[in-house]
């Protein structure tokens, strides 16, 4: 791989414009430059412009929106002589309700009413490709898990992710090689939720901008390669109440943590949708990779939906395994912390849980423990959420953009394979799936 660039700049500008950063229903990045002096209007008036062309948000004939910056959220970018900052966005005066960091805060505030503080570590991998200008992905190096010299190639570029993570931010703490050829994970400190969803941002925008200035594209896409390793995202995730977590036990996980699993369990389906919501999702989502398969979940079992892992005092905590990094950060978070609720609310007790690898237990041994199957596909999901209220409702009237722009997505999916006459129930990574996620 040839380095470009040093992205180390020693010579620091300070921001001359401000970037307004809020997502799309899909979790893209979207937003605008300001000159740095408009910060005050930012924070107090807010910014106007066109939501016409946003995804899943309003029409060409009612566009008009308003950003309001949050001023928490203030990062400055000293090498791109830029700040960024997070904020809300407004129609007519009032909350945008498609908004998707405005869904977060809705249950962050939900959790606050129960003096109930939720706290995530997300754990987004990636692959480095070689740019070679098509769609035809080079692999940068031959490096399998914790792999260190000579075959992790990106091991620099790495560490010069680290090294600009604090400026976002970002504390982190383990940068390792992951299975995949070219896959790497780096780890950083987690967060109250908000702060977590807002880092899945900057964690992917630093990522991409190191790895261009090495030549390089970072793809955060669930499966960019067929046969190999899919891109993660696990959600660690715990409660707090008056500075203690909730989710610690005698021994053992707490009863609330116990319920929280249930809860998971019993709209796992559904929240595929929100949590796995494009059509490459669920070619990660098959055997033999380390991804889940099946409702299932164990202690220290990496090969269950949701596993404990094997921290106690206040580092218990759940690992919800299913997401993935196309995932909308917000709306994901959202939905899993609805569906844990849920489960506290109504005490849902799990099933049973499982000791053995779950990719080779038989279907009876599955039946007899209740273990389901994830949905296969994003339509699949996509009806198991019409049918769940919980997560539904957690979406509030942004349900609606959803649905429909994700069945436009599965339909244009059903299109292009007619047109080329692939089978439909290919778990091959095809060039429609490479064009749509590989850059996002
Ligand atoms: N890449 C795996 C996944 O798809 C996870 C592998 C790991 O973190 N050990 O979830
Ligand atoms: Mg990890
Ligand atoms: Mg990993
Ligand atoms: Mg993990």
């Amino acid at each position: 791989m040839n380095k470009v660039k040093p992205f180390i700049d020693h010579s620091p500008k300070k921001p001359a414009f401000l970037q307004l950063v809020f997502v799309d229903i899909n979790g893209i990045p979207k937003g605008m430059e300001v000159p740095i002096e408009r910060y005050e209007e930012a924070v107090t008036d807010g910014i106007s412009f066109d939501g016409s062309s946003i995804s899943g948000f309003q029409g060409i004939e009612d566009s008009d929106l308003i950003f309001k910056a949050d001023p928490t959220t203030y990062v400055e970018v000293p090498w791109e002589g830029i700040a960024k900052v997070f904020g809300y966005i407004y129609k007519d005066n009032k909350p945008y309700h498609a908004d998707p960091r405005r869904i977060l805060r809705a249950v962050v505030e939900k959790l606050k009413e129960k003096g109930i503080t939720a706290y995530i570590g997300p754990e987004p991998e990636f692959y480095l490709f070689e740019k070679n200008g098509s769609c035809e992905l080079k692999l940068p190096d031959g490096g399998g898990y914790f792999d260190l010299v000579g075959l992790d190639k990106a091991r620099e570029i790495k560490r010069v992710i680290a090294r600009y993570m604090p400026a976002f931010k970002l504390i982190p703490e383990v940068l390792h090689h992951e299975v995949g050829p070219g896959q790497h994970e780096i780890n950083f400190r987690f967060a109250d939720a908000l702060t977590a969803a807002d880092n899945i941002v900057k964690f992917k925008y630093l990522v991409k901008a190191v790895a261009e200035s090495y030549g390089l594209y970072a793809t955060f896409m669930p499966k960019p390669l067929f046969g190999k390793p899919g891109n993660g995202m696990h959600l660690h995730i715990s409660l707090w109440k008056d500075g203690e977590n909730i989710f610690k036990g005698e021994n053992d996980l707490s009863d609330e943590a116990l319920y929280f699993i249930g809860g998971i369990l019993k709209h796992a389906r559904a929240l595929t949708a929100i949590t796995n919501p494009t059509i490459n999702s669920y070619k990660r989502l098959v055997p033999g990779y380390e991804a889940p398969i099946y409702v299932s979940w164990g202690y220290k079992n990496r090969s269950t939906l949701i596993r404990v892992p094997a921290y106690t005092g206040n580092g218990a905590r759940i690992e919800y395994r299913c997401p993935d990094p196309s995932a909308n950060s917000y709306l994901a978070f959202a939905a899993v912390l609805m569906a844990g609720m849920d489960g506290i609310k109504h005490k849902i007790e799990p099933f049973a849980y499982v000791e053995e690898n779950v990719y080779e237990l038989g279907e009876k041994e599955r039946d007899s423990l209740g273990i389901d199957l994830l949905p296969d596909t994003l339509e699949e999901a996509l009806e198991e959420l019409k049918k769940d209220k919980v997560i539904k409702e957690t979406l509030g009237r942004a349900y609606h953009n959803f649905i429909e722009y994700k069945t436009r997505e599965w339909e244009d999916y059903q299109k292009y394979l007619e047109k080329k006459g692939i089978d439909k129930k290919t778990t091959k990574v095809t060039e429609w799936e490479l064009e749509r996620y590989f850059y996002l």
